[in-house]
């Protein structure tokens, strides 16, 4: 009997890597034989696991360049609360890989975000283990609720988008590998908004606490 036709959807993947394997790989080939023996990378960047974003493609880097961390919400427990995936990236990029830069990106359109605002009509409560994840991100909604009653809709999305990454730069701070390597000097950390619809990036400003549109 003859096996199933596979799927298109992986198909498109097998036939993306045969593509890889026979242009992007060979053009690129003196870079990948140096990455074979080892990494560098100088930033750890942390984002949410939004298919929609490809953080090589928006920051035109390299393979070998970020350290990715992914996950729901671009969300950094506090150190201590869940001692799991994200914490021990952190900690292997500041002490293991010596990052000189960690960006903490967050984006437009957040399922995770619209998930905290409206968790009934996003379907949370068929979701325990997102639901419980994304308790590292209340504290962003209390600023937001406190700060801006007034907003609503597209607005409101987009102002937990920003005060979710100030949160979760926040969090940063407590993980001992971080707050020693800043009190060195020697890390900087970085918030930034993507926004998928329009290509467009917005940095943190610490001093101000805004977020200012990258040109
Ligand atoms: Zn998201």
């Amino acid at each position: 009997m003859n096996e199933p036709a596979p799927p298109k959807q992986i198909n498109r993947l097998l036939d993306g890597v045969r593509k890889f394997q026979q242009k992007a790989f060979p053009e690129r080939s003196e870079l990948f034989s140096e990455l074979a023996s080892g990494q560098d990378p100088h930033t750890l960047f942390i984002t949410c696991a939004d298919s929609r974003i490809s953080p090589g493609l928006i920051t035109q880097t390299d393979p070998g360049e970020l350290f990715v961390c992914r996950n729901i919400g671009n969300v950094v427990p506090a150190y201590g609360e869940m001692m799991g995936g994200v914490s021990a990236v952190v900690e292997f990029a500041c002490i293991g890989l010596n990052v000189s830069d960690i960006v903490v990106c967050g984006h437009s359109d957040c399922g995770a975000i619209k998930a905290i605002l409206n968790p009934k009509q996003n379907g949370l409560e068929r979701m325990p283990t997102v639901r419980s994840w994304l308790r590292n991100a209340d504290a962003a909604r209390s600023v937001v609720e406190v700060l801006h009653p007034e907003l609503e809709g597209e607005a409101l999305i987009q102002a937990l988008v920003e005060q979710n990454v100030r949160t979760q730069l926040g969090h940063l701070r407590t993980h001992p590998s971080v707050a020693a390597r800043m009190a060195q000097g020697t890390l900087r950390l970085h918030g930034w908004v993507y926004g998928i619809g329009s290509g467009s990036i917005a940095t943190l400003d610490e001093t101000t606490g805004q977020m200012v549109p990258l040109t």
